[in-house]
């Protein structure tokens, strides 16, 4: 065995023999998978800079307002008290993510993910632009300090500092809003020093992540990332090398794979799939589209890389759709049906309703019996909310303190009120009531109570 070979799961491949940095110089892709990603990447992109500004019943699209505790997910309003129906969407959405990738591989990572979004379809297109395709940028790079290399360096470096500046406040937006962040720019900025300084520091971040950091963020700092190995087995399905078909590899060796290691050229994080999915392919696919380019000169069948299981290259099945894969995707389904529902269920008030404890009933002189109960409300909206409660399992009558009920702007209303109930229509001495809160005649949401009597 070569050193090469023993060696091969010593280091991350960005990392060389004396534990320095490798330069990864990737090729552009250029094929049928690069142009889905690139269409699935505007879509992605659009969101994430678009979702803070789109209003949806009133309310961003998305909200993360951790300073007030207050979440918008799709227009529903989650507070502090919703901590508990917030921790089973985040739940779903773990189980979620561990399924999907048991299933599907990583493709979330080449996909969706923003992180290689941003670096690959924003970053590296502008480097792409200024300093050429890999080979002209690796000469570059070694060459001397010319006028051109450095006119180059500070137009791509001016660029990505202008960026990384937009993404922070995009970033920013989603956590404080466009109207906020708006009210923050326009402050003077000896009154807002350290909102500036974070905004600063965050965009220095962003611009050392996607100027130097790069691809290391999926091999080193990513915990998804890292925990790939112990998500994926034989049947999950990945972008993999059909060693059957290509081996033995070379030129005129049987195999299909020409061994131009052009696959290599292309990887954004510097590996070669023929050796095996491993923990730095994020399943962008760029190595299936150039080795496509590949077999078309060559002239042999494409999809030598290819979206497949390790145990369908082994047995040489085709299909990807198995039992495991179909019930899998079911499961998904029934997650991602419970994550919508949460979120389209919510109720726009929260009411709760007891019996003031220490009073019994009372019988009055028109033959009904009385009970007192104290009420609590919840606004959960960013509206004030006329309100109005009726007894909806009895014939009775309710007189609540200060007669009208408004709830202010995600604000709490406490009062207490008295139910009367005709004595005929109870038939024990403790009988359970059902109360309707209605706003504009319609029934917003329904609570029981006890009703104590004789
Ligand atoms: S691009 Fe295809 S043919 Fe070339 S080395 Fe990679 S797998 Fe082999
Ligand atoms: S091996 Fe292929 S799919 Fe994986 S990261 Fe490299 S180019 Fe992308």
């Amino acid at each position: 065995m070569s050193e090469e070979q023993v060696s091969f799961r010593d280091r991350p491949i960005n990392i060389n023999e004396k534990g320095g940095r490798k330069w990864i110089y990737a090729k552009k892709p250029k094929g049928k998978w690069y142009n889905y990603r690139t269409i699935v990447s505007i879509i992605m992109l659009a969101f994430l800079v678009l979702a803070p500004f789109i209003k949806y019943k009133g309310y961003p699209l998305i909200l993360l307002d951790i300073v007030n505790r207050k979440f918008i997910i799709f227009g529903a309003i989650f507070w502090a008290q919703d901590t508990f129906i917030l921790a089973l969407i985040m739940l779903s959405f773990v189980l979620f993510i561990i399924v999907f990738t048991v299933t599907f591989g990583r493709l979330w990572c080449g996909w969706l993910c923003p992180q290689t979004l941003f670096l690959e379809m924003i970053f590296r297109k502008i480097e792409y632009l200024i300093e050429g395709d890999f080979r002209k940028r690796l000469k570059l790079d070694n060459g001397p300090w010319t006028t051109e290399k450095i006119l180059k360096k500070v137009l791509k470096h001016g660029i990505f500092i202008i960026i990384a500046i937009l993404m922070t406040n995009v970033f920013l937006m989603w956590f404080t809003g466009p109207e906020r962040l708006w009210e923050i720019i326009n402050t003077p900025l000896r009154e807002n020093l350290g909102n500036f300084l974070i905004m600063l520091f965050v965009s220095g971040v962003f611009y050392w992540i996607y100027s130097y950091f790069r691809e290391q963020i999926c091999t080193m700092v990513c915990p998804y990332g890292r925990m790939q190995s112990v998500l994926l087995d034989s049947k999950s399905l990945i972008v993999t090398y059909d060693f059957k078909r290509g081996e033995p590899r070379g030129h005129k060796s049987g195999g299909d794979c020409v061994d131009c290691e052009q696959c290599i050229a292309v990887c954004p994080t510097g590996i070669d799939i023929r050796n095996g999915t491993q923990l730095e392919c994020v399943n962008c696919a760029a190595c299936i589209d150039e080795c496509n380019n590949v077999m078309i000169k060559v002239k042999r069948p494409p999809n030598l890389i290819r979206f497949d299981s390790m145990e369908n290259i082994s047995t040489g099945h085709k299909t990807i759709f198995t039992g495991r894969t179909i019930a899998y995707s079911l499961v998904l389904v029934v997650l991602f049906s419970f994550f919508v529902y949460s979120i389209t269920s919510r109720k726009m008030i929260e009411t709760t309703i007891l019996r003031t404890q220490g009073i019994l009933y009372q019988t009055n002189a028109d033959s009904t019996i009385s009970n007192v109960y104290n009420m609590v409300i919840v606004n959960k909206t960013h509206l004030d909310i006329p309100l109005e409660i009726r007894i909806l399992s009895h014939k009775g009558k309710i007189i609540v303190a200060g007669n009208k009920i408004e709830v202010k702007d995600q604000g709490k209303y406490e009062s207490s009120f008295i139910l009367y109930i005709p004595r005929d229509q109870l038939k024990s001495d403790n009988t359970r009531v059902e109360f309707g809160i209605y706003n504009n005649k319609s029934l917003v949401e329904k609570c029981t109570a006890t009703f104590v009597g004789p």
